[in-house]
């Protein structure tokens, strides 16, 4: 029996953990539940799961949640530093890190420092300070096992394998909603459009970043830190179908790939479980039916977060976490329509001139950059035409 600590359990992945815990009773048991804003879905868990622990990290949401969990045996706390001392508890032996943006940073740290096993759905951290969380978590022997279906694939993929035998990973994308668009047609493109993904449903902000491909920007930096690779290891193309989730080249020029239906519980189950297989039910690839996977490079110049993102995975230092928070503000600021689709891109190439370059950036350093490059993208948000209406 494992004991989870599932952080971010109201969102996308966060309830499709939830369900691969219910179909799995005796495998997983809910330690700690925790939830940003959504006190009503969070409470509803509570009730449903019993922890021993619930975080409601936004501070106003406490009173309401304590009060509706009064008669249960369940803690209740609320804070960002209540979530990094939780997850560090004796009685969590799985830590899935579903949190969104940088918000996720610190219970990750914590759960890496306290040795845990960690199921990463976070990206983000690994974009933002990469090198350090996977220095912590060799020096603490946390395992740190992918959630993100392509890293996944990777990681299946690399089972049995010789890491010194990677010739390169090859992300695949599904070119998201506005895939063969161009600019001409980009530039009207509203969030309520931009949300509609053809093969995944997934939160506000990933959906948002499937459409411009800042999402595969963040996933190369992802997979560089996580499989130990060099920039040009890290190579991308576009999949429409979303069967193929990723795949390894080999130095003998094998190519390994690791496929099947798009549905984020797969992932996580196999997180979860590592190294062990759940048997379910869920929906096979069939490949009669599925009879066309196609492939096709990536489009740079109309979807330019994800030349920017690879030109920071490159640059180094405290360029991927300047990138990720300005992202993070201009995509929120899309979803309020506030921006444009592509003003989105200038704003994160301008809020990257903007802050300065440190090189070997320590914990503080990334906390204050993230900041600093919010501080800009916030500006140059202020100054967009749509936000003046
Ligand atoms: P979501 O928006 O649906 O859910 C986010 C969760 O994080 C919610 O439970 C929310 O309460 C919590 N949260 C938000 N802000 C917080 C804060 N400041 N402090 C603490 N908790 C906070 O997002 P999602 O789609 O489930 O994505 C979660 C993570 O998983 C992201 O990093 C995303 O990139 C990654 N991911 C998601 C999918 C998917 O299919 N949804 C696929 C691959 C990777
Ligand atoms: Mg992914």
């Amino acid at each position: 029996m494992k004991r989870l600590a599932i952080l971010g359990s109201t969102g996308s992945i966060g309830t499709q953990a939830l369900e691969v815990v219910t179909a799995n009773p005796g495998l997983f048991q809910v330690e700690v539940l925790s939830a940003h804003s959504n006190s009503t879905l969070l409470i509803e868990q509570a009730k449903k799961f019993k922890p021993n622990a619930v975080v409601v990290t936004n501070e106003a949401k406490y009173r309401e949640v304590k009060d509706a969990l009064l008669m249960l045996p369940i803690k209740v706390f609320t804070g960002e530093q209540a979530l990094a001392d939780v997850v560090q508890w004796d009685t969590v032996d799985i830590v899935l890190g579903a949190i969104v943006g940088f918000a996720g940073l610190h219970s990750t740290l914590a759960a890496v420092s306290a040795g845990k096993r960690i199921a990463l759905a976070n990206k983000e951290t690994l974009v933002v300070a990469g090198e350090l969380v996977m220095k912590l978590a060799a020096e603490k022997n946390s395992a740190i096992i992918p959630v993100d279906s392509e890293h996944s694939a990777i990681f299946q993929c690399l089972t049995g394998e010789d890491a010194n035998t990677i010739e390169k990973v090859i992300l695949t994308a599904s070119g998201g909603p506005f895939l063969g668009r161009k600019p001409n047609y980009l530039v009207n493109v509203k969030a309520s459009h931009a949300l509609q993904h053809p093969n995944w449903t997934m939160g506000a902000k990933i959906s948002i970043d499937s459409a411009t491909l800042m999402n595969k920007g963040l996933e190369m930096i992802e997979a560089k830190w996580l499989f130990d690779l060099r920039n040009e290891q890290v190579d991308v193309v576009v999949h429409p179908q979303s069967v193929i989730h990723s795949m390894v080249q080999f130095t003998d020029g094998s190519v390994k790939s690791q496929m099947g239906q798009p549905d984020m519980k797969l992932p996580i189950q196999y997180a979860l479980a590592y190294p062990k297989r759940i048997p379910n039910n869920y929906k096979r690839v069939d490949f009669k039916e599925n009879s066309k996977l196609t492939f096709e490079p990536v489009d740079y110049k109309t979807f330019r977060n994800l030349a920017i993102a690879k030109e920071a995975m490159i640059r180094g230092g405290n360029a991927p976490c300047v990138l990720n928070a300005a992202n993070e503000v201009v995509v929120h600021a899309f979803l309020q329509n506030k921006v444009g689709f592509l003003e989105m891109s200038d704003m994160i190439e301008k809020t990257m001139e903007s802050v300065s370059f440190i090189e070997h950036p320590e914990l503080e350093d990334y906390r204050n950059s993230d900041t600093e490059a919010r501080e800009y993208a916030a500006e140059f948000v202020k100054k967009s035409q749509l936000s003046m209406y």
